[in-house]
């Protein structure tokens, strides 16, 4: 059987084709890829969702049961709604040494890269094997790859390294901060609001601590700790959504928001949740529990990905290093699969083609450039493993 070769900028047109926004399956673009390397007896391995609509693709180039280098990536993107394109986000567009269309650089660049040269792998592969990792639900916070690692801790030995391929324009990146999210629920009790103190104001309590969750934020940024390798060099603090109140002359009842905090790698994030549940419980919720004792706060986490950081001189760092011929290393603020790869003991370094400042925007696009690096950057890798 002879298969034909599928170019890198192809493999992305195609793998553009395939609308996986997160809230939809991805199963349509999983079972091509599948279907594509088993075309070169390349098996893979898939894991489900609880429903069954989406699905992690791990394949294996090489024996399985040695210690091998893992490239990984997410197959969803995030929506289009409301973005104004030039033309179809899921039609690939080549404009002046440009690749148009919704996850070119987040992250199906490096998918596609990775994909088109499996062929190239498996002709250089002898004990060291390269597994290609690819998840679900990354973009609503790395959901699916927690089920690919099981997988991964499954085998018989634990990989050497793994790149995860966000775009970086190709420099590696050894630190990402963590990201925790909170949601909190004020609940106070109604009254007309010329009865203001029969009530308990839950749109004023919940202001009271976010204003209590600013002044974290600004001492942090005065105090640090700081990391100079992370723009901004501290860990930031902030409330993202709000909603409470029905009408204006009811005192509110009820009144939610979301908050985060970015924490830089060794700066623990649990001091700060609980000096926030605190402020609460000592100097807000007394006065609540004055006028109603069933008045208060509920804090409920929503996700929690932890930071993650390498050392420079690891060999895993050395080795990413090495195929890129770079010397400088970076730090990123945005959040990767890299912290839970890292939390299961594998060695891990951010790499990958394109750059963050397009992703999620309209008429996001990768430079072909950046595709042509990354191919020479795996390249060159699988020539090192195996050396
Ligand atoms: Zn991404």
């Amino acid at each position: 059987m002879s298969v034909q070769r599928i170019g890198s900028n192809e493999m992305l047109r195609r793998l553009v084709g395939f609308d996986t926004v997160s809230r939809n399956s991805n199963l349509a673009a999983i079972e091509f890829i599948r279907d594509y390397l088993d075309g070169y007896g390349i098996a893979s391995r898939l894991s489900f969702d609880d429903a069954g609509r989406k699905a992690n693709l791990f394949a294996t180039i090489g024996p399985g049961d040695q210690p091998g280098i893992v490239l990984s990536g997410h197959s969803d993107v995030v929506p289009v709604d409301d973005q104004d394109w030039t033309s179809d986000p899921f039609a690939l567009r080549e404009t002046d040494g440009r690749l148009y269309g919704r996850g070119s650089a987040d992250m199906k660049g490096f998918i596609a890269t990775a994909l088109a040269l499996a062929p190239d792998f498996k002709d250089r592969v002898n004990r060291t094997p390269i597994h290609i990792a690819i998840s679900y639900d990354e973009e609503v916070g790395c959901i699916g790859v927690s089920r690919l690692i099981d997988q991964i801790g499954m085998a018989e030995a634990r990989p050497i390294a793994c790149v995860v391929g966000e775009p970086t324009r190709m420099s590696p990146v050894i630190g990402q901060k963590g990201l925790h999210v909170f949601r909190c629920h004020a609940h106070g009790r109604e009254a007309h609001s010329s009865r203001t103190p029969h009530g308990v104001n839950a749109v004023e309590a919940a202001a009271e601590l976010i204003a209590r969750i600013k002044a974290i934020s600004r001492r942090i940024r005065a105090e640090g700790p700081f990391d100079s390798g992370f723009e901004p060099p501290y860990t930031t603090v902030h409330c993202g959504t709000i909603h409470g109140g029905a009408a204006q002359n009811i005192v509110p009842a009820s009144c939610n928001f979301t908050y985060e905090i970015r924490n830089l790698p060794g700066h623990d994030p649990a001091p700060l949740v609980a000096e926030i549940e605190r402020h609460a419980r000592e100097h807000i919720e007394p006065e609540m529990h004055a006028v109603d004792p069933k008045a208060g706060f509920t804090f409920e986490p929503r996700n929690g990905l932890p930071a993650y950081e390498i050392a420079e001189d690891h060999p895993a760092v050395t080795l990413v290093k090495g195929a890129l011929g770079a010397n400088a290393v970076g730090k990123v603020s945005y959040m990767t699969e890299a912290g839970l790869f890292g939390r299961a003991g594998i060695p891990t370094v951010i790499c990958g083609p394109g750059d963050i400042a397009q992703a999620h925007k309209p008429d996001e696009f990768i430079e072909m450039s950046e595709i042509a690096r990354c191919e020479t950057f795996l390249l060159r890798l699988a020539e090192l493993v195996r050396a």
